[in-house]
C-alpha cells in the first residue's frame, strides 16, 4: 500500500530526534548553510522554493541571505507547523502566512503543508517564477529512499529555466576494504578470547545485507571510482535509475606489499553546489570516508568470499583456479552496479563481475 508507505515516511518524519540529527550533523549543514549565506548575487531578492522544509532551516537561512520570498514545502503536518511556528518566533513569517494573530513580522517564508506533488492545490505558484530550488534529498547511498524525483517535480513545474538548484550536482563513488573493514579482527581478540566464530557468522550475515556505517579510511585498500554522476539541473526524472559499470585497482601504497584482500565494496557520495549557481563560493558536501564523518556514513557491501588481489605493477603467474583466489588473484576487480527504486520499499539491486 503506497499510501501507507508514506504515512510511515512522514509520520517518522514528525519526530523531533531524526531533525536533531540532520541539523547536528554539521558538515551536511554548514555546506547548505555557506552555499545559500555567501553567494549573494544568487540569493539576494531571489524568489526561493525548499522542497521538505522540514524544520525550515533552509528556509531561515535563504530568509537570511536576503531572499525576497521562501515557499517552505513540508508534507508531515506536524513538522510544516513547527516549520510555521519557527519562522514566525525568529520574525521571518511572511505577513500573509500569519492570517493576523498578533505581533507580526515582516518575513518572507511562506510554509505549506503538502507534498510538493499536491502543492498546486494548497498555493499557486506561477510556472517558471523560481530563482533558487533549494533541497536536502540525499538518502543513504545518495538514492536509497531519496527524494530526488520531488526535487526534479519541483524543478520542472516552477524553475526559472536559467534558475538555480542547490545542489546542482552528486556524485557516487565506490572503493573496496580490506580485512579490518570486517568484523573479523574484532572477534579474533576479545579480552584474550578468541571469539572468531561470531566474526565469521557476522560477515556472512553482512554479504546478505548492505550495512551502513562508519568506515576508517585505513582499511580502504583500492582507489576509488567515480561510479556515476547526476547533473540536477539538466538530468530526467527517468534517469535515477541507473546501472553502471566501473573497475577497482589496489592502492598503490599499501602495507601489504602489492598483494591484498579485498572483502568487499563500500560506496558513498557527493553533492556539489558548483561555480555554475554558487559563483562567489562554491561548496563540496561529502560523505568520504578521507573527510570528516557525516550522518549517512558509508554503505558497506561485503563479499560472499574475499578476493585476492595484486597490483599491476607486480604481475603474477594466473594459474588455472578460481579467480580472485590465493592462487589466481586478480589485477583488478570489475563492477556492474545498478541502483533502482521499486514504489513498494525503495531498493538498490547490486551485482558484480570480476576480471584477471
Ligand atoms: N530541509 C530540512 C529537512 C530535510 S529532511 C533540513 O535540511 O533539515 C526531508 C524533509 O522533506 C522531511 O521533513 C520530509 O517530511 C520532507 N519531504 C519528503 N518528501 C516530500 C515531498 N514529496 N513533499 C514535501 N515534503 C517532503
Amino acid at each position: 500500500e503506497v499510501k501507507n508507505v508514506n504515512e510511515n515516511y512522514f509520520g517518522a518524519y514528525g519526530s523531533f530526534g531524526i531533525h536533531r540529527e540532520m541539523i547536528s550533523d554539521k558538515v551536511r549543514t554548514d555546506a547548505y548553510r555557506e552555499a545559500i549565506l555567501h553567494n549573494p548575487s544568487l540569493m539576494k531578492q531571489a524568489a526561493v522554493l525548499d522542497v521538505g522544509c522540514g524544520t525550515g532551516i533552509l528556509s531561515l537561512f535563504a530568509a537570511q541571505a536576503g531572499a525576497s520570498r521562501v515557499i517552505a514545502v513540508e508534507a508531515s503536518a506536524k513538522m510544516a507547523s513547527v516549520a510555521t511556528q519557527i519562522a514566525k518566533d525568529n520574525g521571518l513569517l511572511s505577513e500573509q502566512s500569519e492570517k493576523g494573530e498578533g505581533n507580526q513580522s515582516h518575513g518572507v517564508i511562506h510554509v505549506a503543508h503538502s507534498m510538493v506533488e499536491d502543492l498546486e492545490k494548497v498555493m499557486h505558484i506561477p510556472p517558471q517564477s523560481i530563482d533558487v530550488l533549494v533541497s536536502e534529498w540525499m538518502g543513504y547511498c545518495l538514492l536509497y529512499e531519496s527524494m530526488l524525483s520531488s526535487v526534479l517535480y519541483a524543478r520542472d513545474h516552477w524553475l526559472k529555466p536559467d534558475g538555480a538548484i542547490l545542489p546542482d550536482t552528486a556524485t557516487i563513488f565506490i572503493a573496496g576494504f580490506g580485512r579490518g573493514g570486517t568484523s573479523l579482527p574484532y572477534w579474533e581478540n576479545v579480552y584474550g578470547f578468541d571469539m572468531s566464530v561470531i566474526g565469521k557468522e557476522v560477515v556472512k550475515d553482512a554479504a546478505h545485507m548492505p550495512i551502513v556505517d562508519i568506515l576508517d579510511s585505513r582499511d580502504i585498500v583500492t582507489d576509488t571510482a567515480a561510479l556515476h554522476s547526476l547533473d540536477l539541473a539538466t538530468m530526467r526524472p527517468d534517469e535515477i535509475d541507473f546501472t553502471a559499470t566501473t573497475r577497482l585497482e589496489l592502492k598503490s601504497n599499501l602495507p601489504e606489499d602489492g598483494a591484498c584482500w579485498c572483502h568487499g565494496i563500500i560506496l558513498w557520495f557527493e553533492t556539489g553546489f558548483t561555480s555554475r549557481f554558487c559563483k562567489e563560493k562554491p561548496i563540496v558536501l561529502s560523505t568520504s570516508p578521507y573527510t570528516p564523518k557525516t550522518h549517512w556514513s558509508q554503505t558497506i557491501l561485503t563479499f560472499q568470499e574475499p578476493i585476492a588481489m595484486t597490483t599491476p605493477t607486480k604481475p603474477s603467474a594466473f594459474p588455472a583456479g578460481v579467480v580472485g583466489s590465493e592462487e589466481c588473484p586478480v589485477v583488478r576487480i570489475e563492477f556492474r552496479i545498478s541502483i533502482a527504486r521499486s514504489s513498494q520499499h525503495r531498493s538498490i539491486d547490486i551485482s558484480m563481475e570480476t576480471t584477471g
